[in-house]
C-alpha cells in the first residue's frame, strides 16, 4: 500500500473498553491527528473508522495501543482495510444499547492525577471527597456484583446520582461519561468513626481528622479502603509498631507501609526510575524497595517495621480516602492487612468489630459496600522489570492468554498462597490472592471467590484440575464438585505457569524450585528439573533427597531440614558433630526424639526440596535455627548478600541418569570447613548460591534444552533468579522468569490450566 494513498480503515477492539474513558480518548486522538470518521460502542466492543493517509491511519492505530486510557485492557484489535467514504469530521455515535456489555472485568485502579488534583482544589466540588473517581481511576472489580458492567451491578447501586454527576456521566466528552462508581459529597458514599465497639463518634470530614489525630497520637486505627481494611499505625513509632506485632501474633515478618509522597519514600529507600513508575502506576502495589542508609531513617521508619530486612514494602496512596488522610498525617503509616494472621482481609465494617476486637483501637468506615476481598499486590524488581509476587489489587482478574484455546475449566491452585482461576478459550482469570488455605475463614473466602468467578463469566466447566497432593483442601473442594477431575503435579504446574507468563511454547527445561510439592512417585519434590514437551513432562533432573524429621513442623525450623540433610550424608555419625550449628540447636532429649524419627523413617518424608535445602544452609552458617514465618530463614540468606560480590563457588557435581541427580555433599561440606573456619556469612551465603546457580547452568547443558524457565518459590530471590539469568545467558541459554504471575504458588492455578 502507497503510504500517501488515502484510505480509510475500519479498527474493531474488543476488551475492557467500556466505561473506561475509550470513546472520548479515541476522540482526541483522531481530532489531533486531523483524521475523519467515526466511533461507537457495539454489542461487543469499540468500532472506529478512520479516514486519512494510509500512514497517519497506521500511526493512529499505533497510538490506539500505546497511549489507550490508563484502566482499558485491549484483549484484540482488528483492521480491515476500504476505500474512503468521504467523511468530513469525526463524530462519537450514540452507543448501540442492545447486544450484551463486554465481559471483562477491570481491576481496582488508583486515583488518576486528575482527581487527585480535584480533591485538593479548594475550588472544586469534589474538594477533600474520599470517594472521587472517575473513568481512569477507582474502584472496579471489589465493587461488581454482576456483569455486565453497570451502576445498579456495583455497590453504588444504593448511591443515586444527583443532576451535576449523571451530567458528566451522561457527557461524552467528561472524564467521568459512563464512569460507574461516579459519586460527590452531595450524592455518593461518606466516612464514619466509629469507637472499638462499632458506636458512631463521627461523620465525614471530622471522622477523617478523628482518625489522624489517633494514628498521630499511637494508636491502631482499622481503615476500610478498598478492597478490605488495613490496620494503620504511626510508622515511626517503635511502640505502636510493636503493639500492633503483639495483637496481630506476628513476630517479625514485614509491615507493609504507606507513604504520602515519593518525596519521602525516597528519603528512607534507593527508588530506580521503574520503582517510581509502578508506585505511581494506576496499579499501585506495594514495591519491595532496598532501604537506604541516611542518617535518621529509622526517625521516619522505626525498624520493627521490619526486623533484619534490608527491604521495605512500599506503598502510596491509592484512593482519595488515602491520599486526604496521609496527607492530614505527614508521615508514613504501616498499612497492614487487616486481620488475623492467615486469615482473609476484612471487608466488612459490621464484621470488622468483631474480627478485628482487640486488634483495633478504632475504625475509619465507609458506606460504600466492598463486594469481594482484594489484597493490595505486592512486586520486586528482578532482572530489570518487574515480577508480581503477590497478585490481587490492580491486576486481578485481568486474564492471561494463553496460546491455544482450552475448554471451560476450573482450577483450584494450591495450598498456600492460594489463587485459583477459570479459563475460557484463550482466556485464563485467575483470581485475587486468596492465602493459605489453612483456616474456616481462609476456605470459606476460596469457595465464595471461585464461584463468583463461575458466574461472572457465566462458565459451565467441563472439568477441574487440581493439585495432586490428595490432602490439600483444594483438592477434596475439587473432588466434592463431582466434576470430571485433572490432577497436575505441582512443579509442572508452576512450569507451565512460568510458560504462560511468557507466552512461550514446549520445549522448554523448567527449573522449579520450592518448598514442597506433591511428586507422582508420592515423595515431596521441591528441586526439580523438568523437561516439558508438547506432550507433557519428565524429571529430568532433582536434587538429592533427604528425610525431614518432623515433617510441617520442619518449615518452621531449619535446624531440622539441616538435621535431614547432615544424616542423609553422614548417618548416624551425625549426631556426635556437636561442632555444628544445627546439631547444638537441639537438646539432647530432642535430639533422641529426631534421631527414633531418621533412622525409622517416621514422621520423616523423603524430600528434593530446593526450600528446606535453602534453610538448612541458613542453619549450617549459623543463621538462624528457627523462623516464624515459612521462608524466612532463605529471605535471611538472601539478605546477608547485600553487598558482596563475589564469584567463588563450592564443587558442583552431578551424578547419574535419568533422573540426572544434584550431589550437595561438595558444597555442604564446603559451608561447614567456611563455618568452622570463621569465613564471613556473606562470603558463605554468596558461594552457596553460585553453586546452585553453577548447578542449574551444568543440568541445563546436560539437557541441550535453549529456553530455561526460572520458576517456584525460590525463584522470589533475586540474587538467585538474576545470577541465573546471567550465567544462563553467558553460556548459550536463554532464561524466562516471572512477570505478571507470580512464581510461588499464586501462580499454580495458571499452570493447572495449561497443564489439562
Ligand atoms: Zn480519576
Ligand atoms: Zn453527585
Ligand atoms: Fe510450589
Amino acid at each position: 500500500m502507497d503510504n500517501r494513498e488515502y484510505r480509510r480503515a475500519r479498527v474493531f477492539i474488543t476488551g475492557a473498553v467500556q466505561g473506561v474513558g475509550f470513546r472520548p480518548f479515541v476522540y482526541r486522538l483522531a481530532t489531533d491527528m486531523q483524521l475523519t470518521g467515526w466511533v461507537n460502542n457495539s454489542s461487543a466492543g469499540v468500532t472506529v473508522e478512520i479516514e486519512g493517509d494510509a500512514a497517519a491511519l497506521h500511526t493512529f492505530i499505533r497510538r490506539i495501543e500505546a497511549d489507550k486510557p490508563p484502566a482499558s485492557f485491549i484483549q484484540s484489535l482488528d483492521v480491515t482495510w476500504l476505500d474512503p467514504a468521504g467523511y468530513t469530521d469525526f463524530t462519537i455515535h450514540e452507543s448501540d444499547p442492545s447486544g450484551e456489555k463486554t465481559a471483562i472485568i477491570l481491576p481496582d485502579f488508583a486515583t488518576c492525577p486528575d482527581c487527585q488534583r480535584e480533591i485538593f482544589d479548594p475550588a472544586n466540588r469534589r474538594y477533600r471527597y474520599p470517594f472521587t473517581n472517575c473513568t481512569n481511576c477507582g474502584p472496579r472489580f471489589s465493587i461488581i456484583t454482576a456483569l455486565p458492567y453497570d451502576r445498579p451491578n456495583t455497590t453504588m447501586a444504593a448511591f443515586e446520582m444527583c443532576d451535576e454527576c449523571r451530567a458528566e456521566y451522561e457527557n461524552p466528552l467528561d472524564r467521568r461519561f459512563h464512569a460507574q462508581p461516579n459519586a460527590c459529597p452531595k450524592c455518593g458514599p461518606h466516612l464514619g468513626w466509629w469507637g472499638a465497639d462499632g458506636k458512631v463518634l463521627a461523620t465525614h470530614r471530622e471522622a477523617l481528622l478523628a482518625a489522624a489525630a489517633a494514628i498521630r497520637g499511637g494508636e491502631i486505627v482499622a481503615v476500610k479502603g478498598l478492597g478490605g481494611f488495613h490496620l494503620m499505625c504511626d510508622a515511626r513509632n517503635d511502640d505502636a509498631v510493636t503493639r500492633l506485632r503483639e495483637r496481630k501474633r506476628r513476630e517479625e515478618k514485614p509491615f507493609a507501609l504507606m507513604f504520602p509522597s515519593l518525596y519521602i519514600v525516597r528519603a528512607v529507600c534507593d527508588v530506580s526510575e521503574l520503582e517510581a513508575a509502578l508506585l505511581t502506576s494506576p496499579q499501585a502495589p506495594i514495591v519491595l524497595l532496598q532501604r537506604n542508609h541516611n542518617v535518621g531513617t529509622r526517625y521516619i521508619v522505626s525498624l520493627h517495621v521490619a526486623p533484619n530486612n534490608p527491604y521495605r514494602g512500599v506503598m502510596l496512596p491509592y484512593t482519595p480516602l488515602h491520599h486526604l488522610l496521609l496527607a492530614e498525617l505527614g508521615f508514613p503509616v504501616v498499612a497492614t492487612s487487616g486481620n488475623l494472621s492467615d486469615e482473609p482481609i476484612c471487608t466488612d465494617e459490621r464484621e470488622a468489630v468483631e474480627r478485628l476486637r482487640g486488634l483495633a483501637d478504632a475504625f475509619l468506615v465507609h458506606n460504600r459496600p466492598i463486594e469481594r476481598h482484594v489484597d493490595d499486590s505486592i512486586v520486586r524488581m528482578v532482572g530489570g522489570r518487574e515480577m508480581v509476587m503477590r497478585r490481587a489489587r490492580g491486576y486481578a482478574p485481568l486474564p492471561i492468554r494463553l496460546r491455544e484455546p482450552v475448554k471451560p475449566l476450573v482450577a483450584v491452585g494450591a495450598h498456600l498462597k492460594n489463587t485459583a482461576a477459570v479459563a475460557r478459550g484463550k482466556d485464563v482469570f485467575i483470581s485475587q490472592h486468596i492465602g493459605d488455605l489453612e483456616t474456616e475463614p481462609a476456605f470459606d473466602a476460596f469457595r465464595r471467590v471461585i464461584a463468583s468467578l463461575q458466574q461472572a463469566y457465566e462458565l459451565q466447566p467441563e472439568a477441574i484440575a487440581h493439585d495432586l497432593h490428595p490432602d490439600y483442601l483444594s483438592t477434596q473442594y475439587a473432588r466434592a464438585t463431582g466434576l470430571p477431575l485433572i490432577g497436575v503435579q505441582h512443579h509442572y504446574a508452576h512450569v507451565l505457569a512460568c510458560m504462560a507468563d511468557n507466552e512461550l511454547g514446549a520445549p522448554v527445561l523448567g527449573v522449579s524450585w520450592d518448598g514442597t510439592g506433591y511428586g507422582t512417585d508420592g515423595t515431596i519434590w521441591g528441586g526439580e528439573f523438568l523437561r516439558v514437551d508438547e506432550r507433557g513432562f519428565d524429571r529430568f533432573a532433582h536434587l538429592r533427597t533427604f528425610r525431614l524429621p518432623g515433617s510441617d513442623v520442619a518449615v518452621k525450623e531449619p535446624r531440622r531440614a539441616a538435621l535431614g540433610l547432615l544424616y542423609e550424608i553422614y548417618g548416624d555419625a551425625v549426631f556426635d558433630r556437636h561442632d555444628l550449628a544445627p546439631v547444638k540447636a537441639f537438646t539432647s532429649a530432642e535430639m533422641n526424639v529426631l534421631r527414633g524419627m531418621l533412622r525409622r523413617g517416621l514422621n520423616a518424608p523423603v524430600t528434593s526440596s530446593a526450600g528446606r535445602l535453602f534453610d538448612a544452609a541458613a542453619s549450617l552458617i549459623g543463621l538462624r535455627q528457627r523462623c516464624s514465618f515459612e521462608g524466612q530463614a532463605a529471605m535471611e540468606l538472601e539478605f546477608t548478600l547485600n553487598g558482596v560480590s563475589i564469584n567463588d563457588t563450592y564443587h558442583c557435581e552431578l551424578r547419574g541418569d535419568s533422573p540426572i541427580v544434584i550431589e550437595y555433599q561438595p558444597f555442604i561440606e564446603g559451608l561447614i570447613a567456611d563455618a568452622g573456619a570463621g569465613v564471613p556469612v556473606g562470603v558463605m551465603s554468596a558461594k552457596f548460591h553460585n553453586t546452585l546457580v553453577e548447578n542449574i547452568v551444568a543440568v541445563a547443558q546436560r539437557a541441550g534444552i535453549e529456553r530455561v524457565a526460572l520458576t517456584g518459590g525460590c525463584f522470589q530471590n533475586v540474587y538467585l533468579t538474576e545470577r541465573a539469568i546471567s550465567r544462563l545467558r553467558e553460556s548459550g541459554f536463554t532464561p524466562y522468569w516471572h512477570r505478571r504471575v507470580p512464581p510461588n504458588d499464586g501462580g499454580i492455578a495458571l499452570g493447572q490450566v495449561v497443564g489439562v
